[in-house]
């Protein structure tokens, strides 16, 4: 079965570790023999500057891992940058389709044309935030009640504009309702539900609610603290749980799935890497029908990006 990830963090890594590949370095969870193992048809790489690096290095991080991206992803004959949702109709047998994401905009600063600048790399989804508070808005390790901040505005209507998909899933709880009547096109890439595993990453009933009502998705995520409470090692059938909870909410079309491969100290077990997706897919088919697993693995997020590409024209 064919699957669309919408969240790793290969990029990040290959341009910390020391001659890192693609293609086979074991480092990799997410390397293309292990995406092509576990059927990956499309992986979304983001952009993921860590807080650790100082504010005045950040958009060169930024622009050293859009290098990483063409010189040791896209350079694989295998992989297509996908830079128009079309694109994934067209993808053939063997390729694997490549997208670009920004995992937080702590790296444009307040500088508009630093996220033009991004943007014209190709991506396609953008967080305002990862975890911390930046010149867009707040965290989810910051205060919930904080909202989005003015250069928001200028933010989401430039990501509007180039038809970009927002990103919530690490957006504080303020932010993100602030988000919802301003977005366009909005995504929780790599959540799952709080009301399941109570952490500040995942969202609320009311919030996956809201995210459907405004015509977005949730894509659940593999990192075992975000599936059971306090947890450093669970187990594939809790992660299933998320997917079922969220599907009682909203129904089984908006949900995928968001691994976070290579942005992860823990994994959860038999479904450490992406070759181990099918364990997943397995655990997943005895809850679910082909047809509903299938729409929640690639279809979904085909279907939706097509009304995107439809609402341009
Ligand atoms: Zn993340």
């Amino acid at each position: 079965m064919n699957i669309i990830d919408l969240h790793c963090d290969v990029l990040e890594k290959l341009t910390r570790l020391e001659n890192a590949n693609f293609r086979n370095d074991p480092r990799l969870s997410a390397s293309l023999e292990k995406l092509k193992a576990g059927n990956v048809k499309v992986q979304v790489f983001a952009i993921f500057v860590h807080s650790d690096i100082p504010d005045n290095e950040k958009f060169l991080a930024a622009a050293r891992q859009i290098e990483a991206f063409h010189t040791k992803v896209l350079c694989e004959p295998e992989m297509v940058h996908i830079t128009e949702w079309e694109q994934l109709s067209q993808l053939e047998d063997g390729q694997i389709g490549a997208i670009l994401s920004l995992e937080g905009c702590d790296c444009i600063g307040e500088d508009i044309l630093k996220l033009e600048h991004i943007l014209n790399a190709g991506v396609k989804l953008v967080g305002l935030t990862w975890n911390h508070e930046n010149g867009v808005a707040f965290g989810t390790s910051e205060d919930q009640t904080k909202g989005l901040k003015p250069f928001a505005q200028e933010v989401v209507q430039l990501l509007n504009k180039r038809n970009i998909l927002i990103d919530v899933s690490h957006l504080n709880e303020q932010g993100f309702f602030d988000l919802l009547p301003l977005a366009n096109n909005i995504i929780a890439s790599h959540s799952n539900a709080r009301g399941i595993c109570d952490h500040a990453r995942n969202l609320t009933d009311r919030q996956i609610k809201e995210l459907v009502r405004h015509g977005g998705r949730i894509h659940v995520v593999f990192y075992p603290p975000f599936i059971e409470n306090g947890k450093e090692s669970t187990s594939i059938e809790y992660l299933v749980k998320h997917v079922e909870h969220i599907a009682s909410l909203v129904g089984i079309q908006h949900i995928g799935f968001g691994s976070d491969f290579d942005g992860m100290d823990f994994s959860v077990e038999n479904l450490t890497n992406s070759a181990e997706y099918e364990n997943f897919i397995k655990a997943l088919l005895k809850s679910f029908s082909y047809e509903e697993v299938l729409i929640m693995a690639y279809k979904g997020f085909h279907k939706f990006v097509k009304k995107i590409d439809l609402a341009r024209e």
